[in-house]
């Protein structure tokens, strides 16, 4: 069929009343993406608010993901099934406000705990933080499942809450509420059955409609590269992150993105209530060696040039460094976990031990040198088989282990000296899993070259 007709029979039944199933016949749409035509605005509309009210079924949308996967949608129309994904459910609604409304989002990674202290410290600097997160899945973690260690921290909240707690305490890390992007709840679930996950259409849209129903003034992404990322290669990695600089930006919101390092996990511990206990240490020292504390900070004041509360981006880093170490991000943090439902008390006591999982091993360093690699694969891998991350969608994960005091490239290491602690349930498992972790490690008598942790800044076009 010729892409006009196509569209011709497509709309024929696209006119009939929507309670007539003869209504939903999506052959002709799938025909067309399949044979490579691009679909107008109205034919990606239509699909989804036809899967998304059920009126396509799982193997006709299954077909349409793979035609997609295969044939890719050009800049028009993944602008369209954005905004028609965005559509599908809530939009979070702020009252009127003189604080900006910011967000950040990362591509996920091992030990990647940034939005723990971001959030506080960007609702310190005087911004509104609608912080949507999302859970962990293999071997990359998710800030819910880190806020899920903590006792009592509720992050299932409806909208009218997010919004009120974002107006009155100035931040909130939650989930996306049941109403929000529901056609992305339900795609995201199809394309990780039916292999369609990497097709950077797909990632484009599925991260930007959550972003854009949190009615945002600017967003700040971490695009990960690098072995333990969704993007294995920087160059993926660049192309994947102008795409979504570009149309975040002609959507409105203020976008830029950070492309980061993800062959050496972030910080030096992973694993859900051990990041949780390095996201508190980076609000309380502010140590801006470390390249959590690093990373945090230079969001921040991407945030602070992007919005115009800073003049420049080297006034930003001075102004959100400042902040951090003044202790009003972590006082924020406190203010943030009571306000959704954290037991503080247990809290700060747990913080105090150093082991909760049950057993714990130390990897020794089996001679002098420099660590040249700290593979942040084989460590998420580890973490994921000792059950701190999810094989599906429903399994039960174990906050408390994973591994910390992990020794970073570049640095050296005398012949004993840790290299990692293993966090395990019982002591068997941490033995067998500090053998896999000593895999990870390379240790060499010449110092490397050490790539830097932020490789390129995406700006949107002037
Ligand atoms: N993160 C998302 O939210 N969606 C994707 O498709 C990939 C990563």
């Amino acid at each position: 069929m010729s892409p006009g007709a196509a569209e011709k029979v497509f709309w024929l039944y696209a006119q009939l009343p929507a309670v007539c199933p003869a209504r939903v016949n999506f052959l002709s749409v799938i025909e067309a993406k399949r044979d490579g035509q691009a679909l107008s605005g109205a034919q990606l509309q239509e699909i989804i608010r036809a899967f998304t009210a059920g009126q396509l079924p799982d193997y006709q949308m299954a077909a349409f993901l793979m035609a997609v996967y295969f044939r890719g949608l050009n800049t028009t129309e993944t602008r369209a099934l954005t905004l028609a994904m965005r559509e599908s459910g809530e939009v979070l609604e702020f009252p009127p406000d003189p604080r900006p409304l910011v967000d950040k989002h990362s591509t996920g990674g091992v030990g990647d705990k940034v939005s723990l202290p971001l959030t506080p410290l960007l609702a310190s600097l005087g911004f509104r933080v609608p912080m949507v997160s999302g859970r962990g899945l293999g071997i990359t973690g998710g800030t819910l499942d880190k806020l899920e260690s903590i006792s009592g921290f509720n992050t299932s909240l409806p909208a009218e809450q997010v919004v009120e707690l974002v107006q009155r305490v100035g931040c909130v890390i939650c989930g996306q509420t049941e109403r929000m992007v529901p056609a992305d709840k339900a795609l995201y679930a199809l394309r990780d059955a039916t292999s369609t996950v990497p097709s950077r259409p797909l990632i484009v849209s599925s991260i930007l409609s959550k972003k854009l129903a949190e009615g945002l003034d600017a967003l700040i992404l971490d695009v990960k590269c690098g072995a333990a990322a969704f993007m294995p290669t920087f160059d993926e990695g660049r192309t994947l992150a102008r795409e979504l600089v570009d149309l975040g930006n002609e959507c409105g919101v203020h976008t830029r993105a950070l492309l980061t390092d993800m062959d050496t996990p972030l910080g030096r511990a992973a694993g859900n209530w051990l990041e949780v206990k390095e996201a508190v240490a980076c609000l309380e020292a502010g140590d801006s060696e470390g390249d959590l504390c690093h990373l945090v900070v230079e969001c921040a004041a991407h945030l602070l040039a992007q919005t115009g509360r800073a003049e420049t981006l080297e006034l930003g880093r001075h102004e959100a460094q400042d902040c951090l170490v003044s202790g009003k991000p972590r006082q924020k943090w406190e203010e943030m976990l009571a306000a959704q439902g954290a037991d503080l008390v247990e809290f700060k006591r747990r913080l105090g031990l150093d082991d909760t999982a049950g057993a714990v091993a130390e990897l020794r360093a089996w001679r002098a040198g420099f660590v040249r690699r700290c593979d942040a694969r084989i460590l998420g891998e580890v973490i994921r088989d000792l059950g701190g991350g999810r094989l599906t969608k429903e399994s039960i994960i174990n906050h408390e282990v994973g591994v910390d005091r992990l020794a970073k490239p570049g640095e050296w290491v005398d012949r004993d000296a840790v290299l990692a602690r293993v966090h395990a349930a019982k002591d068997l498992d941490a033995e067998t899993a500090r053998e896999r972790v000593a895999s990870a490690f390379e240790i060499s008598e010449q110092k490397p070259e050490v790539v830097p942790l932020i490789r390129e800044v995406v700006s949107g076009k002037p």
